[in-house]
């Protein structure tokens, strides 16, 4: 039986080429989303893989969409913490609002998913969980500061539960992404993205394949010694 992978924030963007690019190596793939109905009735209808709908941000929400995925599906070996947002401001103008609603899908989002995963991964002695950071979380950035927070705490709960998955055969990783071009990346004025772009060695702004590829590769058994890992991917642009 092919091992089932659940994607967050899988309907759109870098998770849905997560999700195509797992299902295309051979997983049963599923992909949650939060609001966008339309996206996510798209991407089923073009990939066939099935979307569920619930916010990462709340505990019971996680905990009852997995029982859903894995009534469905069976058990869940791959999880991939994709989901996030941004909600930009300078720090003297950032509200209390902008800052939980950040910390609360990018950062609880991947406590509230792999939380309730983690018995079932033990028990089977194998699972593979890789959270989708950013290169914002490794370096700072200005009007960030929520988001440069819990991206950096994604990196930090990766180190930590490395350490207490190893035994039972579960690793834990996280990828920095660098800019993407995604909708929220190809949406600022070009000249702002052409500057963008000169400050990548590279000379290109990243696909959302680039990072799938790279999730594809740590979910699999060849690599079973990585764990614990940070994985930059952003063309150069910040070498940590
Ligand atoms: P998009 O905005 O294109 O897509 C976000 C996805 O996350 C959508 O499927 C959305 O669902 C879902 N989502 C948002 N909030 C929640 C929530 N509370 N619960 C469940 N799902 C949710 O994002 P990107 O593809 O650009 O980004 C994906 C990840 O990569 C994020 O974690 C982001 O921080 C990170 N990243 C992105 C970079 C970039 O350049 N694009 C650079 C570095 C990191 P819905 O459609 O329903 O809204």
């Amino acid at each position: 039986m092919p091992r089932v992978a659940l994607v967050t924030g899988g309907s759109r963007g870098i998770g849905a080429a997560i999700a195509k690019a797992l299902k295309a190596a051979g997983y049963t793939v599923a992909a949650n989303y939060a609001g966008n109905d339309e996206a996510a009735a798209k991407f089923t209808e073009e990939t066939g893989i099935p979307t569920y709908k619930w916010s990462v941000a709340d505990y019971d929400a996680c905990a009852a969409g997995i029982a859903k995925v894995e009534a469905d599906l069976g058990p869940v070996d791959i999880l991939v913490n994709n989901a996030g947002i941004t909600r930009d401001a300078p720090f003297h103008k950032m509200t209390k609002d902008q800052w939980d609603q950040v910390i609360g899908t990018n950062l609880s989002g991947a406590f509230n998913m792999t939380h309730p995963l983690w018995p079932g991964m033990r028990e089977r002695k194998f699972g593979r969980v890789i959270n989708i950071s950013s290169i914002n979380g490794q370096k700072g950035q200005f009007g960030q500061a929520n988001y440069s927070a819990a991206k950096a705490g994604d990196i930090g709960f990766t180190k930590a539960l490395a350490q207490e998955g190893a035994r039972n055969n579960i690793t834990v990783n996280v990828i920095c992404p660098g800019y993407i071009a995604t909708e929220m990346v190809m949406a600022v004025p070009e000249k702002v993205r052409e500057a963008i772009i000169g400050t990548i060695p590279v000379g290109r702004l990243g696909e959302p394949e680039d990072i799938a590829r790279a999730v594809v590769f740590l979910a699999s058994d060849e690599a079973s010694f990585i764990t614990g890992s940070t994985l930059s991917a952003n063309g150069g642009q910040y070498l940590s």
